[in-house]
């Protein structure tokens, strides 16, 4: 069986001294594929970097909400590192927008217009797009509907059953964290998603309940996600790694 996770972020202090082992640790248990996703111009580089540097990493960059809300001086650098990148970087990611940290109305104007930047991008060089939505999927769903964006991946969904549904129906891909192994919102919204569009994250270096109360977030872990993931959908947790692989392969693949 072979396990991915999509959404980490690799370039972390948390993983300086330890990210051999952590890569060695996530090769032990299976784990094949993990996107690192970038924030802003220097993790980046940095992505660009690890991602060159190891096999089983692959780099996904562009601007975070977070990143946009403050200052879009760094737009126009990311916009054209990701152009002249391309041909290394699997998706444009992590990129979005975000109504909990929105900072007024400057700040969330800056998040959209960074956002529907990446989102065009992504269309220009056929890459997908990484997606962070919090309180804010359906802002996020708007955009992508006016673009016609095709190739989208939803990480660790926590909005409302609803916008799920219309997600889903898009045809766009959902990621859940080892969250799902404690939080029965999450697992609630997990069964919303169709196998055909699930995928496996950590998020790490995001910290987690649970199993992994005081322990560092490590690729490893989306083992503990589909072991989940097979449970609340009732099926055999190789049968479940095998579709879920496949739908990493056929949106970051092909
Ligand atoms: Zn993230």
């Amino acid at each position: 069986m072979r396990l991915v996770d999509t959404h980490i972020h690799l370039y972390d202090e948390k993983y300086l001294n330890s990210l051999d082992e952590v890569l060695d640790n996530a090769r032990n248990v299976g784990v094949e594929a993990i996107i690192c996703n970038a924030e802003d111009l220097e993790s980046s580089l940095a992505t660009l970097d690890l991602a060159s540097k190891y096999d089983l990493v692959y780099p996904a960059i562009g601007m975070h909400p977070w990143t946009a809300l403050h200052s879009l001086d760094e737009l126009d650098e990311i916009v054209a590192l990701i152009r002249e990148r391309r041909g290394e970087i699997i998706a444009i990611g992590e990129v979005g927008l975000d109504k909990k940290y929105e900072s007024g109305e400057k700040g969330f104007a800056r998040q959209v217009e960074a956002f529907k930047k990446m989102v065009e991008l992504g269309l220009e060089l056929d890459k997908p797009l990484n997606i962070h939505s919090r309180r804010a999927a359906s802002d996020v769903l708007e955009i992508l509907g006016v673009y016609n964006v095709e190739k989208a991946h939803f990480h660790w969904f926590t909005d409302d059953e609803d916008i799920l549904r219309e997600v889903v129906s898009m045809g766009y891909y959902v990621s859940f964290t080892p969250s799902i192994t404690y939080s029965k919102r999450n697992q609630r919204l997990a069964k919303i998603v169709p196998l055909e569009q699930l995928l496996t994250e950590t998020d790490g270096p995001v910290p987690f309940y649970g199993e992994l109360k005081g322990r560092l977030t490590e690729p490893m872990h989306v083992k503990l996600v589909l072991e989940k993931l097979a449970e609340i959908h009732g099926m055999e947790l190789d049968e479940l790694g095998n579709i879920v692989w496949r739908n990493f392969e056929k949106l970051y693949l092909k």
